[in-house]
């Protein structure tokens, strides 16, 4: 079932989470043990992301360097079919632009149409490490929306070659991004926001924030987006924090801020179950508030982390 039609048919508030493939070499029985402790809360959907390669320099004999390209975590579509097969939850595949031309998103848009996958995540990507800015394959895609509108075509029938006959549409409900916080490449928060619409009047559905931890930064952003337009349904992305390390990475990578009375809390910690009790408890709160303001679903983005997200779920759901 599409996620809208979720949103559409709920009568209280979903819960929803989102997964990482397991590294490469590990088992699915990873993804299931991660899985099976959160299935008691009836999620509507299970999000899987997406990793594009990186490359490294290996040591060869006699000294040069190979350059080699790798994928830490592959397998976002088999993931997906495989708990479609045991949970009969739908699952939403992320699709990027980064490392894919147009044809080769075509084809894994029609894999994922042939296994009844309706729901995908459209988004950039971001930089390769060896990258200082993000560069679109060759006869790929340089933003979200392109990738959308790709989607949109397909759905309507229309694919690359133009001279296909007897075409079956597609039918994928599109998510796209959203920053509470601002794109970090963005000049200033207008200019997300519009393209964001773009987006959106492209074909998008609904939006999936990234995480925050200050909830008046997504009211902020939600008010803006409906002043600017925007009527879909935006879910909030909620992130358990659970190290004190945490504190400082999750910035540097997701470009949020850590308001002032949590980070407090987390510096009073002296080990790291104990943040974890905070980053519970601050989760919980925030949770609580969002869903007094109607919001309808919460996204958790569990990082191989059921454990917490349970803690969170048993006393908000
Ligand atoms: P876009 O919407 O393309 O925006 C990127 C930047 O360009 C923004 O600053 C925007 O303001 C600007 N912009 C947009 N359109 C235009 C235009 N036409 N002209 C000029 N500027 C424009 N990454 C992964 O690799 N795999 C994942 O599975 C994954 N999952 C994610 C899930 C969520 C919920 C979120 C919030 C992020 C996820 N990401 C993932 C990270 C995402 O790929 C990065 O944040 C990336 O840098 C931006 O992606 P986007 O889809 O928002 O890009």
């Amino acid at each position: 079932m599409k996620v809208i039609d979720h949103i559409k048919q709920a009568k209280t508030a979903l819960f929803s989470i989102e997964i990482l493939p397991p590294l490469k070499g590990k088992s699915i029985q990873s993804i299931f043990d991660g899985i099976d402790p959160l299935m008691e809360f009836k999620p509507s959907f299970v999000d899987v992301t997406y990793h594009r390669e990186e490359y490294l320099y290996k040591k060869r004999e006699g000294g040069y360097l190979e350059k080699v390209s790798i994928r830490k975590r592959p397998g976002t579509v088999g993931i997906c079919a495989a708990i479609i097969n045991k949970y009969h939850v739908d699952a939403i595949p992320h699709i990027i632009c980064g490392g894919f031309s147009k044809e080769e998103t075509e084809n894994a848009l029609i894999d994922l149409h042939f296994l009844g996958i309706d729901n995908v995540l459209a988004l950039r990507g971001d930089s390769i490490k060896s990258e200082h800015e993000f560069i679109p394959e060759p006869n790929g895609h340089e933003y979200a929306i392109n990738l959308v509108k790709q989607v949109s075509q397909m759905n309507k029938g229309r694919y690359i070659e133009d001279d296909l006959a007897d075409v079956a549409p597609t039918n994928f409900c599109v998510g796209v991004a959203g920053y509470p916080e601002k794109h970090f490449e963005a000049p200033n928060m207008i200019s997300d926001i519009k393209y964001l619409k773009a987006k959106i009047d492209a074909g998008a559905e609904y939006i999936v924030t990234q995480m925050f931890f200050d909830n008046k930064k997504y009211f902020e952003f939600v008010n803006t987006c409906r002043e600017m337009g925007i009527t879909v349904p935006i879910i909030p992305g909620l992130k358990i924090l659970t190290t004190k390390k945490q504190a400082t990475i999750l910035p540097k990578i997701f470009k949020i801020d850590i308001p002032q009375p949590f980070l407090e809390e987390i510096e009073k910690c002296k080990t790291d179950a104990a943040v974890k009790a905070v980053g519970i408890e601050w989760c919980i709160n925030q949770s609580k508030e969002l869903l007094k303001h109607k919001t309808p679903c919460l996204h958790f983005y569990t990082m191989g982390s059921s454990e917490t997200t349970r803690k969170v779920a048993a006393e908000v759901f």
